[in-house]
């Protein structure tokens, strides 16, 4: 049998609740001519995931979408066969089929990953679309200079830790902002930033400009909310945004367009500042940057300079757990969902 999470219903709160999502388990697929069986070892958990839900891309009934590690357990392509560990799109299911007629979402094609480079749950963070993002983002939108301020929201996080470690590469003073003083002590010791300033202490806007003498010069926004508030107070004459995010305001239930308040509360201070404001989305990016990308981070990882964290949940079972923490902040690191003993080693 397979076992799968349905969405349940069109999500009726701001924050995914229990009666968002249904357990169904249901047959085997069968792999037709052109696909490939594929066994899931591991689902990524996405913050743009709830938007999908929240939306109605996602419909009621849909197996929850996620991308995912998988093993080929049956059948056979001109480019899979049995055995190959892949990236695919599997997901929140046991099982799942990969080939003809299977959607991969835009851009993110399926491919063979090879378990002797880095360990291939690194294919859904650091060196998969999380590590392109915070690329994009900071490298080719920002371009970081040597002494330069850089400030990197939820820094401890699937991008955020990517991008804090790229900043550092172009010789720019980093400091992160993350939810725990755990989370801050992580961001400075290991990934290496000047300092790391948690928004939930209550100075938090007092103890941010302490930290960053000189005014910021470029922001990596995954947050928007009080931690962008406090952001925007320093920021220097022609600085650089690159918009990745706002996560805080995914659960709005004003009905205000999350997007529209993040203009509304910069708009000033950008024409003030002549600040540069950057939208992000990793998709506009793979074509011209991903072979960049995979070139400068496969070499720096190979050579042991990236660190990364990651937050596993086990079991399929736990996905809508894995899920709600990852919004809420409760992960550290980028958040997986090991859903084979397989995955294990
Ligand atoms: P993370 O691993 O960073 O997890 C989300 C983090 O957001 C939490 O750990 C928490 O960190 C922080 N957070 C949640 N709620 C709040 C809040 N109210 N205030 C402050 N911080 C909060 O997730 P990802 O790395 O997957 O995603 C990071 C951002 O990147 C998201 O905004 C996502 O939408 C965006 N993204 C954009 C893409 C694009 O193409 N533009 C592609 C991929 C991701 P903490 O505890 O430190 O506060």
């Amino acid at each position: 049998m397979n076992q799968q999470w349905r969405l349940a219903r069109t999500p009726v709160e701001g924050w995914p609740t229990n009666g968002d999502f249904e357990w169904v388990e249901s047959d085997m697929p069968d792999p037709g001519s052109g696909q490939v069986l594929t066994l899931t070892l591991f689902v990524s958990m996405d913050p743009y995931q709830w938007s999908r839900r929240r939306s109605g891309t996602e419909q009621p009934g849909d197996v929850c979408h996620g991308r995912s590690v998988s093993r080929v357990i049956a059948g056979k392509t001109e480019r899979f066969t049995e055995g190959d560990i892949i990236f695919n799109t599997n997901g929140w299911q046991a099982y799942g089929l990969t080939g003809e007629g299977i959607t991969t979402h835009g851009y993110m094609f399926p491919r063979k990953l090879d378990p002797g480079v880095a360990p291939v749950s690194t294919a859904l963070g650091v060196l998969g679309m999380l590590g392109l993002t915070a690329y994009s983002g900071l490298i080719v939108q920002c371009e970081p200079r040597a002494g330069e301020t850089v400030v990197v929201s939820a820094a401890s996080g699937g991008v955020g830790q990517v991008a804090v470690q790229l900043a550092r590469t172009r010789g720019a003073r980093v400091v992160g902002v993350a939810g725990s003083e755990e989370k801050c002590r992580f961001v400075v010791e290991e990934l290496g930033a000047a300092a790391c300033v948690s928004h939930r202490d209550p100075e938090y806007a007092g103890v941010l400009a302490a930290a960053c003498p000189d005014g910021i010069d470029v922001y990596f926004e995954n947050v928007g909310g009080a931690v962008y508030e406090g952001v925007l107070a320093l920021l220097n004459r022609n600085a650089r945004i690159t918009v990745c995010g706002y996560i805080s305001q995914y659960g709005n239930e004003d009905g205000r367009n999350p997007r529209e308040v993040w203009d509304a509360m910069g708009a000033a201070t950008f024409e003030r500042q002549n600040v540069a404001v950057h939208d992000l989305f990793v998709g506009n990016f793979v074509e011209a940057h991903q072979e960049r990308f995979v070139e400068e981070m496969g070499a720096r990882f190979q050579a042991g300079e990236i660190v990364y964290r990651e937050h596993v949940y086990d079991g399929l079972e736990s996905a809508p757990r894995a899920f709600g923490d990852m919004l809420a902040g409760r992960n550290f690191g980028k958040t997986l969902v090991r859903c084979s003993d397989e995955a294990r080693e």
